[in-house]
């Protein structure tokens, strides 16, 4: 059961990564238990809740304009706030999307999963459980966990109580999820606060067996001055870790990759760095948004980017500046010229909230120095687990059972 689940989503992660799936986004509620203190959602609310007509206005769309929305493969993500606090909501879209996708005889039928990234809190609960149960094989779901009680507490507090984690609410859960989804990931999102807690908090996360850690540095311009040597410094002792106690056998961190830290072609490595505009978002007023960033909840400084509603459809003019998106046309010139551009993330939302002015088109890089100290770190990564593989004569058995992980940053 759990190899058909883990199939399909491998298949269509790769499909996603490659742009041959399509992502549709319902966010059903802006409302959440928690408050993170590093949540980019500015204005989340009980009140903004998705209903059904919204929902089901919104998919005969899509299903009815196979032209616009010709991939093979979907993936249908339910976001929040906490998506899990509305799942009566969210089954009831999921019977319908199956019933349709049956009835038109549609090519996703027997290709699309139902995404979720949670708080974990109420994960255990009959409701969801039952929902798990019935769609299981068509499941991707991502607790969120910070890393040790000390991190995740920091951060990821109850809503109106200042002084309580919910590290102990979340972890109980991870045991039930991982025998369920045996190769799920987490993402971990670290902010300045977060640097000195970086190693053991990966370290943690393994140790819960999460195999798989995806983490990733705030985009925002949050960081203080000595901030990447305190970060790079973090990385250098969880490199050391992971290759000197061989937890890279089993797990892998997204902050070590192989194939970040050098030049990029300004032709052939010219996309865009997300799939901001080649997703498409609804929500609970059924307006449309090229990804969820862009809608009201998510900025802080600018208005939201509507790009039609579930009653006229999408707007392709308003559209059009998302799809011509790509790596140089925003970029200024230090970043087309930088000798370690690979794997320097942007997401398309800070950028518009940043920017000067109202446009897409310009580049934030408030992470410069962070991921030049990440890619620091990892060169000794690679330098010193190669080096150890050689002096083993283990190389060639690395290289054929590297771990299939490590997925995209958003
Ligand atoms: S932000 Fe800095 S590290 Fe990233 S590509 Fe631009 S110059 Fe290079
Ligand atoms: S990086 Fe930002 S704009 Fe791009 S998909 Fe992620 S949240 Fe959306």
């Amino acid at each position: 059961m759990e190899n058909k689940a883990s199939d399909l989503t491998a298949m269509l992660t790769k499909d996603w990564q490659s742009g041959a799936a399509k992502n549709i986004t319902f966010i059903v509620t802006k409302d959440c238990q928690l408050a993170c203190k590093y949540c980019y959602l500015v204005g989340k609310n009980e009140k903004e809740r998705m209903s059904f007509e919204t929902a089901k206005k919104a998919i005969d769309y899509i299903l009815s304009n196979r032209t616009l929305f010709h991939q093979p493969a979907v993936i249908w993500d339910f976001i929040g706030g906490e998506p899990f606090l509305e799942i009566n909501l969210i089954e009831k879209i999921c019977d319908y999307i199956t019933a349709e996708l049956y009835r038109l005889n549609h090519p996703w039928f027997t290709n699309h999963m139902f995404s979720f990234s949670t708080n974990g809190i109420n994960y255990d609960s009959p409701k969801v459980q039952n929902y798990i149960n019935k769609y299981y094989h068509h499941l991707s779901i991502g607790i969120t966990i910070d890393g040790t009680k000390r991190k995740h507490d920091l951060n990821r507090i109850w809503k109106g109580e200042e002084e309580r984690g919910s590290y102990v609410d979340v972890v109980k859960n991870i045991p039930l999820w991982l025998k369920q989804f045996p190769g799920a990931s987490t993402k971990v999102t670290i902010s300045t606060a977060d640097i000195p807690y970086i190693y053991e908090s990966v370290i943690h996360l393994f140790s819960l067996g999460i195999h798989e850690v995806n983490i990733n540095v705030v985009f925002e311009n949050v960081w203080y001055p000595s901030d990447d040597i305190r970060f790079e410094e973090q990385l250098m002792k969880l490199a050391d870790t992971i290759i000197d106690d061989n937890l890279y056998i089993d797990n892998a961190c997204s902050f070590f990759k192989e194939d970040i830290g050098k030049p990029l072609d300004p032709v052939e490595d010219n996309h865009n760095w997300c799939g901001a505009g080649k997703m498409l978002s609804i929500d609970a007023a059924g307006n449309f948004y090229p990804c969820t960033r862009f809608a009201a909840y998510s900025l802080r400084e600018k208005k939201p980017i509507i790009i039609g509603n579930v009653r006229d459809g999408i707007d392709q003019n308003k559209l059009r500046p998302f799809l011509t998106l790509d790596r140089t046309t925003q970029s200024p010139q230090k970043c087309i010229d930088c000798e370690i551009a690979s794997g320097c993330a942007w997401c398309q939302g800070e950028n518009y909230d940043a920017a000067e002015t109202d446009t897409i088109y310009q580049r934030s890089t408030a992470i410069c120095k962070m991921h030049k100290a990440r890619v620091r770190a990892n060169n000794y990564y690679w330098n010193k687990l190669f080096r150890k593989l050689e002096l083993e004569g283990k190389r060639e058995e690395f290289e054929l059972n590297r771990p299939k992980h490590q997925s995209p940053i958003c």
